[in-house]
């Protein structure tokens, strides 16, 4: 008996990899409804995650599919937050986890049971109606999420006390209407801040945003016209990435992030450019700053009464409204410290999802991580493992050995990039799913496919890393995900190519001249 705490992205994964492998789960979900943070409402509701309604998804469905579940063809290549529930409702009802979830139900608290040396077994305590209940579990799977807590650092912001005008955290953020008129100052560039910006600086007097590290933006319309993600998360890419020396591949990305425009012309280049940010994606902001709607500042030195002072920039700027697009905090108020500690918006987990400590393996944390790149297909990936844990057809190393792992990738990353612990959480995308892929035996063979079905490798390795990779073979095989690779092209062209007749829409011309560097290709396999 698994609880899975939260019926979101990571809920539904892993109640459908329970029962793919046999377990009886308990999804556990607080509101009445699925959907988690993709669930749009008007109202903000405590304790779960509140969108603001233009959100439109940063990673486009091909990559984001869940592996054995495409987005149907004639959705749009990046989703509006309503499609992306619609696809998430769609999965509830094809796996059938509707009836495994128990909506109206929170989690108050997660108790490891006395004997739980011997049995890894949990005491789950939850509330419905105004009743509590306790139930006993073999195994926790926590997918409640790290979007709901919002933090608001105003220690960091000298004079905010004085500041005479209207102040809010990103996630009290619903409409621009808000902003007509005003003189508007957004902290913070993450993905928050460029989308409040750009909607804002429709109606606002002037819109500033203050950045203290800059951020590399991205366009959703990449190279040719094609998502970003389905050029950039590519085996061939991530291969380059990960074996070119630094300084050469951040030369690399450098290269490739600037030819949309100079990063430095727009005062956006990152403070230190080799550090692992995520990226910023937005198709609006460069034009909004050449135009003059949208200015990009420093970090912010001081507030005074009707206005700011950035660092080393001598002017006030006069601004009546301050939205803290600041990020979230991560907490797990169910849980005992002892058994997952959250320190600077970072937790000690064996490859993000496992505590190093527990006698038994039998509680797990899904979606902990912010790769560079989409979501969905981690979450499952790592529900797919967890399940497999649990089930005790794959083991974790020993404690020491986690932990050697969990401290000297701190350590290392922190010593070698000057990351923050909310910078860990960033982690190569296909590198972290291959890992996990490897451990319940779903990696695709490159080389094995290259003897036999050469196209298939071929596809694989220069095309985008699209999930129904990991269902062509091992555990859990889907018999469509070969059709699904191949056909990849075709459902991100069906929704944009609607005045040519459908038939010749092979929009991977690339992969014909990719073929003439077969022999290089080869070499590059066996360096691999
Ligand atoms: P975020 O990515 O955590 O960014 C928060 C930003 O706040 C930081 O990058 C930093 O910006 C600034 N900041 C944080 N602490 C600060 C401090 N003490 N003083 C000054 N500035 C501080 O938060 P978010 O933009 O709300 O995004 C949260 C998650 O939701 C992200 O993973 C994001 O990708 C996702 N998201 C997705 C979409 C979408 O799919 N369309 C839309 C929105 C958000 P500076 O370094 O620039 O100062």
């Amino acid at each position: 008996r698994v609880a899975v705490v939260g019926a979101g992205v990571s809920g539904l994964a892993a109640t459908k990899c329970c029962l793919d492998e046999g377990l009886e789960p308990t999804c556990f979900e607080q509101s009445q409804d699925l959907g988690g943070l993709w669930r749009y409402t008007e109202h903000i509701e405590a304790g779960r995650p509140s969108l603001y309604p233009s959100v439109i998804s940063n990673t486009s469905k091909e990559m984001s599919a869940f592996s054995d579940f495409p987005f149907p063809e004639h959705f749009p290549v990046f989703l509006p937050n309503a499609l992306l529930l619609d696809y998430l409702r769609r999965y509830a009802e094809h796996f059938g986890l509707r009836e495994h979830i128990r909506f109206g139900t929170t989690v108050v608290s997660i108790r490891k049971r006395p004997d739980f040396a011997t049995t890894g077994q949990w005491n789950v305590v939850t509330e419905a109606g105004g009743k509590q209940t306790s139930d006993v579990f073999d195994a926790v799977m926590v997918c409640s999420g790290n979007f709901w807590e919002p933090s608001l650092p105003l220690q960091c912001f000298p004079g905010i006390e004085r500041f005479r005008g209207q102040y809010f955290h990103s996630r009290q953020y619903k409409h621009p209407d808000v902003f007509q008129g005003k003189r508007v100052l957004v902290v913070g560039m993450g993905n928050s801040g460029v989308d409040i910006a750009v909607e804002a600086s429709r109606v606002a007097a002037k819109v500033t945003i203050s950045t203290s590290r800059g951020a590399w933006l991205l366009s959703r319309v990449f190279e040719r016209g094609y998502p970003w993600d389905m050029i950039l998360n590519t085996r061939l890419m991530s291969l380059i990435k990960t074996n070119l020396p630094g300084p050469l591949s951040w030369w690399l990305i450098n290269y490739k992030v600037n030819r949309w425009f100079n990063h430095e012309n727009y005062g956006l280049q990152p403070e230190k450019s080799w550090l692992v940010r995520e990226p910023v994606l937005n198709d609006d902001l460069p034009s909004y700053i050449l135009t003059g709607r949208i200015t990009i500042k420093p970090g912010v030195k001081e507030f005074k009464d009707n206005s700011v002072l950035f660092h080393n920039c001598p002017e006030e700027e006069p601004i009546d409204m301050v939205v803290f697009c600041t990020g979230y905090l991560v907490s797990f108020p169910f849980l005992e410290e002892s058994v997952v500690r959250v320190e600077n918006k970072h937790a000690s987990l064996y490859k993000y999802v496992f505590p190093t400590h527990l006698q038994k393996p039998t509680l797990a944390v899904l979606g902990l991580i912010k790769p560079l790149g989409a979501i969905m297909p981690v979450a499952e990936m790592q529900a797919r493992w967890v399940s497999r844990v649990f089930k005790g057809l794959c083991q974790l190393p020993s404690q020491s050995v986690m932990e050697k792992e969990v401290n000297e990738k701190k350590k290392n990353q922190v010593q070698w990039f000057g990351l923050t612990f909310d910078e860990v959480l960033k982690t190569e995308w296909l590198v972290y799913l291959d890992t996990l892929a490897s451990f319940i035996g779903a990696k695709p063979s490159v080389l094995g496919l290259l003897c036999t079905d050469p196209w298939l490798a071929l596809t694989i390795f220069f095309g985008p890393c699209s999930p129904y990779q990991y269902r062509l073979g091992g555990p859990g095989r889907w018999e469509g995900a070969r059709q699904a690779i191949l056909t990849q092209w075709d459902r991100v062209l069906k929704p944009t190519r609607t005045r040519v007749p459908a038939g010749s829409s092979s929009p991977f011309p690339s992969l014909l001249i990719v073929v003439g560097f077969l022999l290089l290709l080869a070499a590059v396999i066996f360096g691999f």
